[in-house]
């Protein structure tokens, strides 16, 4: 199934690319939820976390790696910063295009509503 991130990673669709390689994409989400709200994204069109396979390992890890680089570019990497993938329904998944968020700029708070 193609999502809205495929079509952005293909350029099809507009968004703010703050960086991309040869495995991820990363965009500025667009109801941020915090000063700096990006996704990180893989380029190949896995669902979820569950979809994950062993060839995946390396896009997986440049996911950690690109929210690392960026976060030091967008001045938050000393401040702090929370980083969240959603899986599924309980998770509160909307995109089931394999995503991580990167939130920062203002103290988050407790790690989940209550
Ligand atoms: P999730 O609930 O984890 O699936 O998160 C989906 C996220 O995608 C939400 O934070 C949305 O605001 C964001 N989003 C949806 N459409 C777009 C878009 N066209 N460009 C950027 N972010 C988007």
């Amino acid at each position: 199934m193609t999502t809205i991130f495929a079509k952005i990673i293909s350029g099809e669709i507009p968004a703010t690319i703050v960086y991309q390689d040869d495995l991820v994409t990363a965009f500025t989400d667009i109801n941020p939820q915090a000063p700096t709200h990006i996704l990180i994204v893989p380029n190949k069109a896995i669902p979820t976390v569950n979809d994950l396979t062993a060839e995946d390992e390396q896009a997986a890890g440049r996911m950690l790696l690109a929210a690392g680089r960026i976060a030091a570019q967008a001045g938050i990497a000393e401040t702090g910063y929370r980083l969240i993938v959603n899986c599924n329904r309980d998770g509160g998944q909307e995109i089931y295009h394999l995503h991580m968020h990167l939130l920062g700029g203002r103290r988050l708070g407790p790690m989940l509503a209550r």
